[in-house]
C-alpha cells in the first residue's frame, strides 16, 4: 500500500531504536480518512477491512517497513528531559510525487523510550486527535493528519477505563526541536551535524547553499513556527503542551493531547489539567515558541560557529528579531480578520481595543468576528448596542481606508471560521463514540469541521458554547 523508504533509519543508530509494534487483540477499523488516503495515493481496494485493521494496528507488517522509535529530548514545562517515542512507532516514509510523509502508529505498544508508560492510548484520545487534526487541517493550518483509528479489545486505565486504540499519524516528518536537543545532549558533533544536514535536505534544501546553514536553519524554523502560532491565534486554538519535543522543524502542529479551542476571548485561557501556571495559555503561545526557538539555537551552537561566544552572539542577534517578526505577522492576521489587506496603526489599535472589549464582556472570539461581518448575527447572538458601536467604527475605518466592501467580506470569510470544534460538542461526540460505540455525533461533527469557513444560516447547535461549560473544562496529556 505504501511506497516506503526508510532514510531516517540510515542515520546514526544513536538517534533511534528498532522496535516492532506489540500485537493487540481483535483490532477493528473505526476511522479511515478517505481524503488523506487519496492525497497519499493509497490503493486500499485490494485489502478487506480486517486486513486494514491488522495492518494499521501493527499486527501485520507493511512491505518495506523498518519500524523504529525515534529518540528525542525536550524541555517539558521548562525542564530538560530525555524522551523519545514512548508510544509511537515510525513505520517508514511514504514517498509520493517527490513528497515524503512519515507514517507512524501512535499507541502501538512500549518502546525503549516508554519509561513508566504503557505505550498505549485510549480510543477517546485517538479519536480526539483524529477530529482535532482534521479540524486544524480544514482550517488551512499546517498540521499532522490522521489516516486511521483502529480500536482494540484491550482495556487500559486512564481517567476512565477504556479500550485502547491506535492512530496512524501522517506528517512531513517528526523532527522536533527536541530531536536536536537530544543530538546535542549526546555530545557528538558528528551526529548533530548529520541530523542537521538530514533536516535541511528533507525540509529546506535551499539552505545548504547558505553561508551559515545552521543559523539559516534556525531562522527558517523560527519563521515557520511564527506562521503556525499566528494561525493558531487566528482561530482560537490552544495547543496546551507546546514543549520543545512537540515543536516541529517543519512548522506543523503535532501532538493533539490537551489541545482545545477558546470560546470566550481571554488570553489567559488554559484547559490542560497540568498547566496550573498557564505556561501554555492562549496568549502565552508566542512567548513559548520564542523560548523553544532559543532551545533550538542553543542545541545548534557548535554548528553555528566553532567559537561558542561568536555562536551565542549570532544566535542572540537572530532570536532578538522574534518579537518584531511575530508582531508584524500577528498584526497582519488581525487586519485580515477585520477585512484589511495590510495592517496600519489605526487598524491595529482598533483590533486591540476590540479584543479588550471581547475580554471584558467575555464574548465568543469566533462569533464576534462573524458578527462584525454579518449584522444579522447581532440579534441572533444577543449582542447589544455596544457591539453595534464596533460595527460602526469598523465601517468608518473601512471608509477612511477606501476598502472595497466585497473584498473586505471575502478576506473576512477566508480568515474567520464559522465552525470550530466546540469543547462541549467534542466531548459529547467522543463520549458517544468511545463509551456507547455510536459514531453518529462524531461523524456529524467531523463533517461540519471539514467546512469551517462555510457561511450559511447561523446554526446555534454548532456555533455557540454553553456559558458554564468551559469554566470546569479540563483536558489531559498521555491519555
Ligand atoms: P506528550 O505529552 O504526548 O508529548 O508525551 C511526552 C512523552 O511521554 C513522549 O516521550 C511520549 O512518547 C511519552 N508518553 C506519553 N504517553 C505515553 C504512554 N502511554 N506510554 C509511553 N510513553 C508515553
Ligand atoms: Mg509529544
Amino acid at each position: 500500500m505504501f511506497n516506503f523508504e526508510n532514510t531516517y533509519s540510515a542515520l546514526s543508530t544513536k538517534l533511534f531504536s528498532k522496535v516492532l509494534p506489540t500485537p493487540v487483540t481483535e483490532p477493528s477499523l473505526v476511522c479511515w480518512n478517505e481524503d488523506l488516503a487519496n492525497k497519499l495515493g493509497l490503493d486500499h481496494t485490494a485489502y478487506n477491512k480486517q486486513t486494514l485493521a491488522n495492518l494499521f494496528s501493527g499486527n501485520q507488517q507493511f512491505e518495506n517497513s523498518i519500524p523504529i522509535a525515534q529518540a528525542y529530548a525536550g524541555h517539558q514545562f521548562g525542564h530538560f528531559n530525555i524522551l523519545g517515542d514512548g508510544r509511537t512507532i515510525l513505520l517508514g516514509e511514504h514517498v509520493k510525487d517527490n513528497n515524503r510523509f512519515d507514517i507512524q502508529l501512535k499507541g502501538s505498544g512500549p518502546t525503549p523510550y516508554s519509561r513508566r508508560g504503557d505505550g498505549r492510548g485510549t480510543l477517546s484520545s485517538m479519536l480526539r486527535e483524529y477530529l482535532m487534526s482534521e479540524a486544524i487541517y480544514s482550517l488551512g493550518i499546517a498540521t499532522s493528519r490522521s489516516l486511521t483509528v483502529v480500536e482494540t479489545k484491550e482495556i487500559i486505565q486512564r481517567q476512565r477505563t477504556e479500550h485502547s486504540a491506535i492512530l496512524t499519524r501522517v506528517n512531513s516528518s517528526h523532527l522536533r526541536v527536541g530531536t536536536f536537543e537530544y543530538a546535542r545532549y549526546l555530545d557528538d558533533e558528528q551526529v548533530l551535524s548529520e541530523l542537521l544536514n538530514y533536516a535541511i535536505k528533507r525540509h529546506y534544501p535551499t539552505l545548504l547553499a547558505k553561508e551559515n546553514p545552521a543559523l539559516a536553519f534556525v531562522e527558517t524554523v523560527m519563521n515557520q513556527q511564527i506562521d503556525l502560532i499566528v494561525d493558531w491565534m487566528r482561530v482560537g486554538f490552544i495547543h496546551g503542551v507546546m514543549n520543545t519535543d512537540n515543536c516541529t522543524i517543519s512548522g506543523e502542529t503535532i501532538d493533539y493531547g490537551p489541545c482545545a479551542f477558546m470560546n470566550a476571548y481571554d488570553p489567559k485561557t488554559v484547559f490542560s489539567s497540568i498547566d496550573t501556571q498557564g505556561r501554555y495559555a492562549f496568549g502565552n503561545q508566542p512567548a513559548i515558541v520564542q523560548w523553544n526557538m532559543s532551545c533550538l539555537a542553543g542545541a545548534l551552537l557548535p554548528l553555528i560557529h566553532e567559537k561558542e561566544s561568536v555562536a551565542i552572539d549570532l544566535a542572540q542577534q537572530l532570536l532578538n528579531k522574534f518579537p518584531e517578526l511575530f508582531k508584524a505577522k500577528y498584526e497582519t492576521m488581525l487586519s485580515h480578520k477585520l477585512g484589511f489587506e495590510k495592517a496600519d496603526q489605526s487598524i491595529v489599535t482598533f483590533a486591540k481595543t476590540f479584543l479588550n472589549f471581547l475580554a471584558t464582556h467575555k464574548l465568543d472570539y469566533t462569533n464576534a468576528f462573524l458578527a462584525l461581518e454579518n449584522e444579522k448575527l447581532i440579534d441572533a447572538l444577543h449582542l447589544n448596542e455596544d457591539f453595534n458601536h464596533w460595527r460602526k467604527k469598523l465601517n468608518e475605518l473601512r471608509n477612511e481606508h477606501k476598502v472595497d466592501e466585497d473584498a473586505a467580506h471575502d478576506l473576512m470569510q477566508k480568515n474567520n471560521p464559522s465552525f470550530i470544534p466546540r469543547n462541549h460538542l467534542v466531548e459529547e461526540a467522543l463520549n458517544e463514540a468511545s463509551f456507547k460505540k455510536d459514531m453518529t455525533l462524531f461523524n456529524e461533527l467531523l463533517a461540519i469541521l471539514k467546512r469551517p469557513y462555510e457561511r450559511s444560516e447561523f446554526n446555534s447547535k454548532y456555533q455557540t458554547a454553553p456559558s458554564n461549560f468551559d469554566s470546569g473544562y479540563q483536558t489531559f496529556c498521555g491519555t
